[in-house]
């Protein structure tokens, strides 16, 4: 069953931030899910605001597994719905799949979710608040209702508001731990409605954390118990309350629903729902503020502070890099704070649901971590095991090495403002619960991944690819079970979702709502079934900073060298898209043109890449560091972010010890020195090579790359290659040395008898732009050439296809129509006219034939606009085939057959039904189209500008602006 999304609205979108809402409810769990639900079923306008982007937290975090009685019909509607689905029955309620019911459930009422907004402030007429103002990812804004619902846990509006709530203590935590085994035999083990599944109930304790209860429950089982595998456990413990001797009460225009300060009992799913139930109907004797759309557009004063604390090194986002570099400043004895959202430490990584490296290169501090790691997985049977890594393990080893190294880890702790002087960052607002606290510091460091602490402190960045500004995909991961013949396997769902603007909290919403929804299904079976909705989107790129150096994907296939290297990465040009004709030259002659998608290539960081230009004391430990956006392709991995994490770390550790003023003045040859301590950086690269050559595709790693030193000796056996028509990185180092190689790479294009030979030469000609190339390009594209037998099985997966063979190469015939970009005129435009009209072009031809008449237009290669006009009005977009694509195709085993520019099927051949996505293209077809037109004198489609204003997706809008009537404001 396909699922192709219809994002197009039948009005314009209004951003939440240009609305007066009747009701906006804080907190997204049972309690404010119910009142909001209920406020929208009378007929109100409501905003609920979830900060954290989970849902009814109680089920999909915590994995209650029991509901207990309400007799409200939304309620029992939501649990009908798991039912129904296979996943309730009157003893157990799916913790996951009920998260995804409530999301659908939510998407298809009238309620307006907000996610990703961390409340830091209220505004006050007496004793009703007008508005409430959130840290976002892109500064603060303001949200503005006549009246309010606090169904935070934490009472945070009572707080802003000033009025010190008390809040009871919980009376218990608990912890779920759900246990996968094929035959339970005499177990006492709760039940649930799946026969291999059986789960453990403990509490924290004391002093303990989440993470050390949790391994102590898991000590205590017994072995039979051991011997199953932990499938999903609580992020989170469940806390339930008895009545508080002191209920809060509702105050001016806000209802409250705070389990902690209810007066009766709050401890099952049910009490909660109805706690938010009775709120909502609460506000009808409530006043409402006197509010007004005049007031959204006033600026918003930055909060005061409840505290300030003080530290040496404050690092932003607990993540994959950021982690590492508290642990690393802590270890270098800096006092150090780290800052998250997050309950959990570990970021995407954890908790994104990754749970296994990608290359990268080994080696340093995180060598520590992963046998950590190993040892906690294995120290506990199977019950920790199965993946690479387990991302519960690697929590419970990153919190712990937190704690150990001195860390004061913050959680539930937003990034809203900082203060600058000349380029100095004094001091970081963090939103938290009780209200903001500022942290002053020495030296801070951007571990959030998207640039948040660069950007509010002023540094510039780019987004997207220039062509139309995508980002690198996201994806929303779940992990599964599957039942097998007579075993039973762990499964980690990590498929590309779509696409979305991370910077931006509305567009973040959609994304996350758009994700989870994909994994309804119609009916979950035992043999093969979600278990967990992984908490965070997986973000794979927003900004990259602009830093003293910027990597470039030169540098990385080059090896070039550096006198400040801190660490090595290592991976392939892992771009998720498939429609290669969008990106750059680069990368169209890396992958299209030399088929070296596969290719592995390993290279030094140099610090540079670390520091935002304009700031002094700011480093960079997270994907948004000095990149292209090729290069962000390859170095973006877990182990890429643990190097640099590393290094950061310990050279704002230095700053702080030596009171230096900027990290540039951090002494190089110390910083090195550290970094060889731990094996981060290295002399001798036998052993990394070594390592890396195990990878899970050695057959294709260039393991010499860490010792390619560019001079004449490689550009001759590069020649040689050539002259043998053989492909791989070397045509790139030849394309790069056009000085050294121009006669004798033209010699090969006109004289040699080896066709593969003249093709490869003819890449590298015509990637230098010379005409001479475009004939040879004509004829590729006549002849429909393919330079490689076609694989008809398209359901073998990467894994089992013939390396030499394998999915993601492009066909010379659509190589030559990208190619032609770079040095055709009007000689191809009969071939390319012939080639969308003699058959139905797919997708992928047309985004390649369109991309290619841009660009010789622009640079003014075309003289004969009459022909080009006709190519385009010939091609019918409505009727392209691909327009609905899986984001991600070669999952599905379909990317070989898009790059062939073949129709794909309409439904992907199901290993996973439920991610069964197909996202609507037309947008960048039509947007390729337009631009066109312009340049041509047609007519630009209409439908442009109604999707410049109403299509669901920010990066849609903001792409086709240049075609909205007036300036949106997107
Ligand atoms: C779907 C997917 C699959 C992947 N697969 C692999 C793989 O197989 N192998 C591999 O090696 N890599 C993989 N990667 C890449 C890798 O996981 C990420 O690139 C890496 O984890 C990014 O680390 P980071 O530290 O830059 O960001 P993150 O790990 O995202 O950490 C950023 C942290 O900052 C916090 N934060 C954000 N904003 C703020 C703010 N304003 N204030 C305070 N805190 C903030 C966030 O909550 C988060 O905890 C994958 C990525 C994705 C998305």
């Amino acid at each position: 069953m396909s699922q192709a999304r219809n994002f197009l609205s039948d009005q314009p979108i209004v951003s939440v931030y240009e609305q007066v809402f009747d009701v906006a409810v804080l907190g997204g769990g049972y309690a404010g899910y119910a009142a909001a639900m209920q406020l929208a079923r009378q007929g109100s306008k409501v905003l609920l605001v979830e900060p954290m982007a989970d849902l009814i937290w109680e089920s999909g975090r915590c994995f209650v597994p029991t509901t207990g009685e309400s007799d409200h019909p939304l309620f029992n509607a939501l649990v009908d719905d798991v039912a129904r689905r296979g996943g309730a029955d009157a003893n157990f309620l799916d913790g996951a799949m009920a998260e995804v019911s409530a999301t659908c459930i939510l998407e298809a009422s009238d309620v307006t979710p907000l996610y990703y907004a961390h409340p830091v402030a209220v505004e006050q007429d007496g004793q009703n608040i007008t508005a409430m103002i959130v840290a976002t990812k892109s500064g603060m804004r303001r949200i503005v209702a006549k009246q309010f619902v606090d169904a935070s846990e934490t009472a945070t509006l009572l707080h802003l508001a000033g009025k010190a709530p008390q809040l009871s203590k919980p009376v218990s935590e608990q912890l779920y731990l759900y246990l996968q085994k094929l035959d339970w035999a005499d177990s006492t083990l709760p039940t649930t409605v799946w026969p291999t599944q059986r789960y453990v109930t403990g509490q924290v304790q004391g002093e303990e954390t989440t993470r050390q209860a949790t391994i102590r429950i898991i000590e205590a089982m017994d072995a039979d118990t051991q011997q199953a595998r932990m499938s999903h456990n609580s992020v989170d413990p469940y806390p339930t309350y008895d009545a508080s001797p002191s209920p809060l009460q509702a105050f001016g225009n806000v209802a409250v629903a705070v389990p902690g300060g209810a007066d009766k009992t709050v401890k099952t799913l049910a009490d909660r729902f109805d706690l938010g139930i009775s709120a909502a109907t609460q506000l009808a004797n409530l006043p409402k503020a006197d509010v007004d759309v005049s007031m959204l557009k006033q600026a918003i004063d930055t909060p005061k502070p409840i505290k300030t604390l003080n530290t040496d090194v404050l690092v932003i986002g607990a993540g994959t890099g950021g982690a590492f570099a508290a642990i690393c400043a802590g270890k270098q004895g800096a006092n150090v704070i780290c800052a998250d959202p997050f309950t959990y430490a570990g970021g995407i990584g954890t908790g994104g649901g990754i749970h296994g490296y990608y290359y990268g290169i080994p080696g340093g501090l995180q060598e520590t971590t992963d046998k950590q790691i190993s040892q906690l997985m294995k120290a506990h049977g199977n019950i920790l095991a199965n993946f690479t890594f387990n991302p519960v393990a690697k929590m419970v080893v990153l919190e712990n090495h937190l704690r150990d190294a001195g860390v004061d880890f913050m959680s539930r702790a937003m990034l809203c403002d900082v203060t600058v002087e000349n380029g100095t960052v004094t001091s970081a607002l963090l939103t938290t619960p009780q209200g903001p606290v500022a942290v002053d510091a020495k030296a801070f460091i951007d571990g959030t991944g998207d640039g948040d602490l660069c950007v509010l402190a002023g540094a510039d960045y780019h987004c997207g690819r220039p062509s139309d500004g995508l980002p690198h995909a996201y994806s929303q991961v779940s992990y599964g079970i599957a039942i097998r013949e007579d075993h039973m396997v762990m499964t980690g769902r990590n498929f590309d979702a779509g696409w979305c603007d991370a910077t931006d909290s509305e567009d973040l919403t959609r994304a996350r709502l758009v994700g989870i929804a994909q994994h309804q299904l119609e009916k979950a079976q035992n043999t093969e079934r979600i278990t967990m909705v992984a908490p965070a989107i997986g973000l794979r790129q927003t900004r990259q900073i602009d830093t003293d150096y910027t990597l470039t994907f030169d540098d990385q296939i080059s090896n070039r060298q550096f006198d400040d290297v801190i660490g090595f990465a290592g991976s392939n040009h892992d771009t998720h898209f498939v429609d290669y004709a969008m990106e750059s030259d680069e990368a169209v002659f890396w992958i299209n043109m030399t088929r070296n998608w596969f290719t592995a290539f390993a290279h030094p960081l140099p610090y540079r890449i670390l520091l935002p230009r304009t700031l002094k004391n700011v480093g960079i430990a997270s994907r948004c560091m000095g990149l292209t956006q090729d290069a962000h392709h390859a170095t973006r991995m877990m182990r890429d972010m643990q190097r640099i994490g590393e290094a950061i770390g310990d050279a704002a550790a230095m700053l702080a010890a030596g009171d230096l003023k900027d990290l540039r003045e951090v002494p190089m040859d110390q910083l090195q020195a550290k970094l060889k301590e731990t094996g981060a950086i290295v002399d001798d690269t036998t052993q990394i090579k070594a390592v890396w050559a195990r990878s899970i595709f050695a057959g294709s790693i260039h393991t010499d790359t860490l010792d390619l030193d560019v001079n004449d000796k490689v550009i001759a056996d590069a020649l040689e290659q050539l002259r043998q028509g053989e492909w791989g990185r070397e045509l790139w180092l030849l394309a790069q040395n056009r000085d050294a190689v121009e006669a004798e790479v033209l010699n090969i294009m006109r004289d040699s008898e080896n066709d593969k030979a003249r093709w490869f030469a003819a890449g590298i000609v015509g990637f230098w732009g010379m005409a001479e190339a475009e004939p040879i390009f004509i004829e590729a594209i006549k002849a429909k050439q393919y330079g490689y037998e076609p694989r008809g099985d398209t359901t073998k997966t990467r894994a089992q296809s013939d390396p030499v063979v394998m999915p993601r190469k492009t066909p010379d015939w659509m190589s030559a129509v990208c190619m032609l970009r770079m040095c055709g005129s009007d000689t191809c435009l009969d071939t390319l006219l012939d080639l969308v009209t003699s058959h139905k072009p797919t997708m992928m031809t047309v985004i390649s034939v369109f991309t290619t008449l841009d660009r010789m237009l622009k640079d003014g290669r075309i003289t004969d606009k009459a022909k080009a006009a006709r190519i385009v009005s010939a091609i019918d977009l409505e009727d392209t085939p691909n327009r609905f694509v899986h984001p991600q195709p070669i999952l599905s085993g379909l990317a070989d057959m898009a790059l062939r520019g073949e129709q794909l099927p309409d439904s992907k051949p199901g290993n996973w039904p439920w991610s069964n996505t197909q996202e609507d293209h037309t947008w960048q077809l039509l947007l390729l189209k337009g631009r066109l037109c312009m340049k041509l004198g047609l007519d630009v489609p209409a439908q442009l500008q109604t999707m410049t204003t109403s299509d669901q997706r920010l990066l849609v809008r903001r792409a086709l602006a240049e075609f909205a009537p007036q300036p949106v404001g997107v």
